[in-house]
């Protein structure tokens, strides 16, 4: 894979140079207090390996969307401040309308080594997210060298992931980026066996190319949440009013095919636990089976299922786990996935998990420092178990 063989930060002389480094910064804010952050804290190695290292730092990210225009809402002064407290260093604020204006131009000539200066929101132009060059040169011009430490946007082609690698002298991944090329590239390419996979989340239109890409490698596809009814439905089960992609059907009966070509075990619900209507107060019934009566809808795996979906991963050397097995934000349909990330936190296996809801569920459980790696990048992640090249990082340099 030729993400794989990319120059990291200790590969670039950055003494003395000027670094402009990727970040994802793009934390919740809550009137304008930063209500989760351990996205600056995954950034906090690059950073200080170039402190230590000499270099003039020069940080940017998005947050939000704010469509090409600056929003005072979503500028990243509130990030300047708690990294600022976290790196016990004084991060300078670049506060510029047009992010590479006056202010920040002016901001980065005076630098001294060791220095951090944080420039505006990269979503404050419009030219951002199309990857225009006009942009991508105005960002570069404010540095030698550019490093990417954003996994959560590796997957997109902006100015400031990709655009910007062709008008700087060097580029590189840093820390977090590495880490999880790391983790995800070891799971999927290398992979030690048994190699089990989970897949949940609402729809199978999300996941299409996962499933397909994973059925290639794993030894278990182990399928629940709302996309696992669509599944159900092709294996000639009555489903009721849960959650269905009809035009998804006849694909995932081709899954089934595939899954038994491979050799792969497909397991999907064995009972379910299902409710009238959704919602957080409906009342939760246990079916016997598969079947789910029309007047109920599935909005969790069943208890047999959770027992067999953990007896997998209780036999797995490595797990990969993306999207919740049923509505976890309700409590009376959180057991599934309660259940599958208690089997995974107990598992001597090498545990990778996704980004997006199935981390949140993993650290709102207290399990978070129980899996092996935690992916930083929902969006990403999946385009990484799709097998595709995430443009953010196929940009950097090779070693
Ligand atoms: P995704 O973003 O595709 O990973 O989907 C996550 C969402 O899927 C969560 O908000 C869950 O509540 C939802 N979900 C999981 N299982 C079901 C289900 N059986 N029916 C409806 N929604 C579900």
């Amino acid at each position: 894979m030729s993400m794989l063989n990319k120059k990291t930060v200790e590969d670039i002389n950055v003494k003395g140079r000027k670094v402009l480094v990727r970040c994802d910064f793009n934390v919740p804010l809550e009137n304008g207090k930063i209500t989760d952050e351990n996205r600056l804290v995954g950034a906090l190695p690059t950073i200080k390996y170039l402190v230590e290292n000499d270099a003039k730092i020069i940080l940017c990210s998005h947050l939000g969307k704010p469509k090409g225009e600056a929003k005072k809402e979503l500028s990243l002064e509130p990030v300047a401040k708690r990294l600022s407290e976290l790196l016990n260093i004084d991060v300078k604020f670049a506060a510029d309308d047009n992010v590479v204006g006056e202010n920040a131009k002016n901001a980065v000539s005076t630098m001294e080594n060791g220095q951090i200066v944080l420039i505006e929101n990269t979503r404050f132009r419009k030219e951002e997210t199309k990857n225009e060059e006009n942009y991508s040169k105005e960002l570069a011009s404010l540095a030698d060298v550019f490093v990417n430490d954003a996994f959560g946007t590796a997957h997109r082609a902006h100015c400031s992931t990709v655009g910007v690698t062709n008008f700087v002298e060097e580029s590189a991944c840093g820390y977090l980026i590495q880490k999880e090329l790391k983790f995800l590239g070891d799971a999927v390419e290398n992979p030690k066996r048994p190699f089990v996979s989970i897949l949940g989340g609402a729809k199978v239109s999300d996941k299409i190319n996962v499933i397909n890409n994973l059925l290639e490698k794993v030894d278990t596809l182990v399928i629940g949440g709302g996309m696992a009814y669509t599944f159900l439905k092709a294996q000639g089960y009555s489903i009721g009013k849960s959650l269905v992609e009809e035009d998804k059907v006849e694909y995932a009966k081709e899954m089934i095919e595939k899954a038994k070509a491979k050799s792969v075990d497909l397991l999907l619900p064995i009972d379910n636990v299902v409710a009238a209507e959704f919602s957080k107060d409906a009342a939760p019934i246990k079916t016997d089976d598969q079947n789910i009566e029309d007047a109920y809808m599935g909005l969790d795996i069943g208890q047999k299922t959770a027992k067999l979906y953990a007896d997998a991963v209780k036999s797995a050397k490595t797990v990969v786990w993306n999207g919740p097995m049923g509505v976890f934000e309700f409590e009376n349909f959180a057991n599934g996935t309660v259940e599958v990330a208690k089997a995974l936190a107990e598992s001597d296996a090498t545990t990778i998990i996704g980004g997006g809801d199935s981390a949140a569920a993993v650290n709102i459980l207290g399990f978070g420092d129980k899996m092996t790696h935690i992916s930083t990048g929902g969006g990403a992640s999946l385009e990484f178990l799709e097998g595709k090249e995430l443009p953010g990082i196929v940009a950097l340099n090779n070693k």
